[in-house]
């Protein structure tokens, strides 16, 4: 692949800017690190250059103590040229009205700014007339009264890096380190001398060769080190992320068993998520929402084929029946006498019909959340005797007896928060449940609970009829679940404890089924204590 192509790639971006990040930082470092070696060559040279005028105060204060000349015994003037030769330092004695008694050397970029006065007659009162005579050429260089004490008359003081307050020409690279020590008369009252010590600092010619290749050596290994480094890693970022897009599009070609593998988690899709799982990094969790997307995806689709297979088989048999009795009647095959028998069915499936349209629209406004709820408080016991009583033919035909913690007319209002319509519907399909899977002549019971400083209560309700298989507990609130109908009676959509589940969970409550001590089905669910 050619470069320009891969840097457009996600893995070519990533590569590309972990790049520029390393070289930035490289950069950065190598500043940094310049400028720390450039202080510290600054100040070790400073400091040799204090060592130097020290030396040479010493060395004057003693002559000036016994009385001598500087140039008495010539050791001076060989000390600064030693000085001149070995270090490249400019030693300058300055007597403080600014000429220079006595120097190794003047560079070229302060001559600008030295004078160069005629030679004057010595003073009797000064102790160092003779000095100047030694100049000869009728010339005395003297130094512009700014630059001679350096600011200070006391102490010694030192210029690191410039230009000594313009006395040296700028040169470009180039800058000064100077020192400044006053010497003072026996007395200690008075400056008699200025020692000035100049040396060019120019870290670029004593260091820039071997820094600049040694940085480049560094920055180059460096770099080579982290492309390796970014091409594993990037890898093991991009690798998902291509894996997405190409679970995607197989995903959008219909393919829905198409799932990411990355990393070796698995978690299937849930209502509430589950906390033990979490928290991922961000790839990961890119990954198990698309897995858990797709899965969605593909139950929705076999919800709908099995939404499809069910409500046709549903129709379907009522239906044959209803056209097949209508026909047998109309053709005559049905004698007048036994019509009304075979009406009564028709009725009765018509019926079924009915509850079954029914059910389904109202899943399905369900599952649109399309249900306004009307939340008041209500006496809950009276919700579960009307209930009861809607279906007293149903019981009186079972000839079940039904079991209550509430006697009418004697029992305290049970005041609950809800949407009262919807929660009767929810005990009207728990209720009729019981009464279509328990046999003839058994019991059902519909009780409430308080658990102890619970704000709400719990109401069960429970049979002694055949029971839900272990197996299919946890299923049988999905919707269109039907357990074994060998088992559980025959008629029903699987939509009646769908819609109750689905009813408590817009209120915020639960529901579970298990096996009740009676023998059958136990329901529990919960609601909120107004
Ligand atoms: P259906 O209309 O088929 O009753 P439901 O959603 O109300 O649909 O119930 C789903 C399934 O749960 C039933 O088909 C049955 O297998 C099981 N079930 C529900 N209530 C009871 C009960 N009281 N006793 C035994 N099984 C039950």
């Amino acid at each position: 692949m050619r470069l320009k192509q891969y840097s457009q790639t996600f893995r070519g971006k990533v590569v590309l800017s972990f790049m520029i990040a390393t070289l930035i930082t490289f950069l950065v470092v190598a500043v940094l690190f310049y400028n720390g070696i450039d202080r510290t060559l600054r100040q070790n040279q400073a400091k040799q250059l204090e060592t130097v005028s020290q030396a040479v105060s010493e060395v004057l204060t003693e002559k000036l103590n016994r009385g001598l000349q500087i140039r008495d015994g010539g050791e001076l003037e060989s000390y600064l040229e030693f000085i001149q030769s070995t270090y490249g330092a400019y030693v300058w004695i300055v007597q403080p009205n600014g000429t220079l008694v006595m120097d190794n050397g003047i560079p070229y970029e302060a001559r600008e700014n030295i004078l160069y006065l005629p030679q004057k007659e010595p003073a009797s009162a000064d102790i160092l007339s003779s000095e100047l005579i030694q100049w000869g050429q009728g010339q005395r260089p003297v130094l512009p009264s700014p630059y001679v004490s350096g600011g200070s008359t006391t102490s010694r003081i030192s210029f690191s890096g410039g230009n000594f307050m313009g006395l040296f020409k700028n040169v470009p690279g180039v800058s000064w380190i100077s020192v400044v020590q006053p010497v003072f008369d026996s007395q200690d009252s008075d400056v008699q001398l200025y020692i000035q010590v100049h040396m060019r600092y120019n870290l670029h010619t004593v260091n820039r060769s071997y820094m600049i290749s040694s940085m480049v050596l560094s920055m180059s290994v460096s770099l080579l080190l982290a492309l390796i480094i970014i091409i594993i890693f990037s890898h093991a970022i991009t690798k998902p992320i291509n894996e997405l897009s190409q679970a995607a599009s197989k995903a959008a070609m219909g393919d829905l068993s198409v799932r990411v593998n990355y990393p070796a988690v698995k978690t299937t899709y849930q209502d509430e998520p589950d906390e033990s799982v979490l928290p991922f990094d961000d790839v990961t969790v890119l990954v198990n929402t698309f897995n858990n997307m797709i899965e969605r995806l593909e139950m929705s689709n076999s919800d709908r084929r099995d939404f499809l297979s069910s409500i046709s088989h549903d129709l379907r048999t009522p239906l044959t029946s209803i056209s097949g009795f209508v026909e047998g009647m109309l053709d005559g095959t049905i004698p007048p006498e036994k019509q009304e028998r075979y009406l009564k069915i028709v009725y009765h499936e018509t019926q079924r019909l009915r509850n079954l349209v029914n059910d389904m629209s109202e899943a399905v406004k369900l599952d649109y959340n399309n249900i306004p709820y009307n939340m008041r408080n209500f006496d809950l016991n009276r919700l579960i005797l009307d209930v009861i009583a809607g279906l007293e033919s149903l019981l009186n035909e079972k000839d079940i007896s039904v079991q209550t913690d509430i006697r009418e007319g004697s029992s305290k209002p049970l005041m609950v928060v809800g949407d009262e319509e919807q929660l009767n519907r929810v005990l009207y399909n728990l209720v009729s449940n019981a009464i279509k899977f328990t046999p003839q002549g058994g019991v059902i019971a519909v009780t409430t609970r308080h658990p102890a400083g619970a704000r709400f209560v719990e109401v069960y309700v429970e049979d002694n009829g055949p029971g839900i298989e272990p197996q299919d507990l946890p299923h049988v609130f999905e919707r269109f679940y039907k357990g074994d109908r060998s088992r559980t009676g025959n008629s029903g959509s699987g939509l009646g404890l769908y819609i109750a589940r689905s009813i408590l969970q817009a209120h915020g409550q639960r529901i579970k089924a298990g096996r009740s001590a009676m023998g059958g089905a136990c329901f529990i669910f919960t609601l909120q204590l107004a």
